[in-house]
This record gives structure tokens, sequence and C-alpha cells, in this order.
């Protein structure tokens, strides 16, 4: 007997009846949603009529929309803006960014406070993020009622399943279970992940990832992430750490890493490598422990200098993009991705190393998998880990059911109250 019990497979189908809808752009009819999720009709419609007496969906009468407007009025479906509302954090090394989005994905607020994290203790930090979400849902005219849950993302080794961060740049010491933490002070589900798989679910839920089986997201920011996105999920390992792509090693003994090891991808790539690269050729620097902003300024004005010709500065990227294609390229063969995603933040050079790692990638992916392979490049700002944090709480809320729900969340609120008045029919599943 399968251990799956029904009200697994209901928070299945109820996820992916969301997800299908948001993959299409929110607007899709009870037939197209049976065609796309393999459901049959009376699954569908009992699914939908259950979301929509819960206020999730909306139905649009559509019966005017060209060809289709002949016979029967067609009825779209479409997600509720106003269902739920969920909280994003996103902590770097110098700031705290927060932002409140809507249950379609839209970014209603979002505020920035600067921060030096490794100064604050973790309860000194805490006290940070509850005032700094307070003050964002005020500027989006909500309470922490109107919330669903709170999406956290940080850099560094991330148990996703427990919220415990290994290690982080955000904090002077290891092993801190962040969110055992945070969920001391919050009354709704929070959920704590690392910063690069927000910016992949982002991708896989609104941006160029969407409705792909198998992708590669790199990103490129002060340090180098990934996230993979296997079978159409994301992909975290047995300990919520997959996708350490920065700290992937590339020789025995190399430089060292910020993480503390040696040889990491990062040593060719990140905003520390790319400064002791141009010091080595000649680039003025101070000989002192950067912050967060002088590295930010440094790495500018090295782009700078290799955009207006500067062949040693220009080097440095040409290198770094051959780096980047090695990895890149060894992930391809070891995972077939249909498509590679660079997605690059604050810091913008792709543009100086994009031909030398597509030359590497070419020389290195092996021939069958580079005939369906894409590699695309991505700018990205705020709003993208902001639909990340908010992809990352809906998508934990609905596969987890109300049963791991802290009482006080909103959402237990909703279907306990709804509960009460289950239609028949409305447990009806189909596997
Ligand atoms: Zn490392």
């Amino acid at each position: 007997m399968s251990t799956r019990g029904p009200a697994i497979i209901r928070n299945i189908n109820r996820f992916d009846v969301l997800h299908t809808i948001r993959l299409h752009d929110n607007q899709i009819s009870r037939s197209e949603l049976s065609d796309l999720t393999g459901l049959s009709q009376a699954t569908i419609s009992s699914i939908v009529g259950h979301l929509i007496d819960e206020g999730a969906l909306v139905e649009d009468d559509a019966s005017g929309l060209g060809a289709r407007g002949r016979g029967r009025p067609l009825v779209m479906l479409r997600l509720n803006p106003e269902y739920t509302h969920v909280v994003g954090v996103k902590i770097a090394t110098h700031q705290i960014v927060f932002s409140v989005t809507d249950f379609v994905g839209n970014v209603c607020a979002s505020d920035n406070i600067p921060v030096e994290p490794l100064k604050l203790t973790p309860a000194q930090l805490l006290a940070f993020i509850v005032r700094g979400v307070r003050v964002c849902l005020k500027k989006a005219g909500k309470s922490i009622g109107d919330v669903s849950g709170i999406g956290v993302g940080l850099p560094g080794f991330v148990d996703s399943h427990r919220g415990m961060a290994f290690w982080s740049p955000v904090f002077a010491s290891s092993n801190v279970n962040f969110r055992e933490l945070l969920q001391t002070k919050f009354d709704v589900p929070v959920f704590v992940e690392n910063d690069a798989n927000l910016v992949t679910l982002a991708e896989l839920w609104f941006g160029m990832a969407k409705g792909l089986e198998n992708a590669v997201v790199v990103t490129i920011e002060h340090g180098t992430g990934s996230g993979l996105i296997f079978n159409g999920r994301l992909y975290r390992g047995a300990q919520g750490l997959a996708a350490e792509f920065g700290h992937t090693k590339l020789v025995f003994n190399g430089p060292p890493c910020q993480c503390g090891e040696r040889g990491c991808m990062e040593t060719r790539t990140a905003a520390f490598a790319i400064i002791h690269e141009a010091a080595k050729a000649g680039f003025r620097i101070p000989k002192r422990p950067l912050d967060y902003n002088e590295r930010s300024r440094l790495v500018q004005e090295i782009v700078a200098r290799a955009e207006a010709g500067d062949k040693a500065m220009k080097r440095i990227f040409e290198q770094m993009g051959r780096y980047l294609g090695l990895g890149i390229a060894n992930l391809v063969n070891l995972l077939n991705p249909e498509r590679v995603i660079i997605c690059q933040g604050a810091i913008r050079c792709a543009h100086l190393f994009e031909d030398s790692l597509r030359l590497i990638a070419e020389q290195m992916v092996i021939p069958p998998l580079k005939r369906n392979l894409e590699i695309v490049i991505h700018h990205w700002g705020d709003e993208v880990w902001a639909r990340g944090a908010a992809s990352l709480v809906l998508l934990e809320l609905d596969q987890k059911g109300r049963s791991e729900l802290p009482r006080g969340s909103s959402v237990y609120r909703r279907r306990a109250a709804r509960n009460g008045k289950t239609r028949p029919g409305v447990n009806d599943v189909s596997t």
C-alpha cells in the first residue's frame, strides 16, 4: 500500500493546479487544466470549486474572446492576487531587503536597510528583521494577519530543510539555526533558503526557466551560486545543501576561499578573486580588509577599465569566463539541462566574460548534449528574489499541508474555517 495518503495526494493535486495556472500566465479554463495536469475533469472541478470557495481563484467570463467565444460561455480561471501575501527577506553582507508580494507574485512594497551583519549578534539581526518586516507590511497597507508566511534568503551553506546556516558570510558564528530563531518572533511559518535557490525558484515560476523540466541557474554576485531544476522542481539534495557550484573544486591546494577551503570556483569568479587578480596586475587596492561597498566600487572600476580596453583587466574577466565555462560544461555533462541561465545581479560583467565562457563550454560539453542546450544571460534586480521568496513560501505551504503549519497562520485559519463546510465530493481524489 502506498504511504502517500489521500491528504498528501490532495495537496499535490492542489499544488499542480495552482502551479499550472501560474505557468499559463494566470488565465486558463477547467478543460485546459485537466489536459495539462492529467487530472480528470471531476477532480479538477472539485479542486477548483474548493479553491474558489477559499478565495484563491476567481472566474472570468471570457465569452467575447474571438473564436473561443462561440457556443457555451468560456469561463477562465485566474489566481486572486489578494488571496494571500508573502513577506520576503533577503539578507546580504551589506543590507537586508524586505518585500511584500501578493498571491500572483506582484511585488506590492519593498524596503532596504543597510547593515553590517557580522557586527551584529543573531539576536540583534533578529530585532532588525522584526522591525523591517513590520515597516514593509505597513508600506504595503497589510498586517501580519494578511500574510501566509515569510521566506528568508541568505548566502552560504544553508540546510533549507531545517533552516540551519552551517556557514554564512552574514554570521560570525557557524551552525546558526536561523529558522528556529525567526520562528520565535513570528506567528506565521518562516522558511529559510539559500539565496541562489530563491533566484532559481523565481526563474522557475516566473522567469527564464518557466515551464522547463531540467535547467541550471548560475548566479553571479559578489559570490557565485547555483540552483538546479530537476523534473520541473527545485533540487535540494539530502540535506538541502545541493548546488554549491561556487565551492566546487578546480584544483588541489588552490588559492584560499572565503568558505575556509581551497581551490573553489569562487577563488576564480567571486568579487574578492577579481580584486585579487587586478591587484596582481597593478591595480591599486587598499591594504586592509574591504567591506562590501568598497569591494563593489573596486569591481565596478575594474569593469570600467576592462570596458575601456585595459588588456590586463580584460584578461581577468576572460579567465573568469573560462573557469565558469569549465564548471558549466561539467554541470551540463552531469545533468543534461535544457537551458543554463546565468543570472547577474549588482555586478554586471557578463558582457566581459561571455565569449570565453561560451568558447570553453562549446569545447568541453560532450557533443550529444550540445544539440538542445541553450546558455542565456539574465540580468536581475531585487524583484527576482522577492518573487523567489514568494515562490518558496507558497511551495512549502502547498506541499506540506496544514498539519505542519503553525496554528496562528492565516492559511491555517482559512483552511480550518473551510474544513467546517466541506462540500460533498470535495475529498475525491484522482491518482
Ligand atoms: Zn569555497
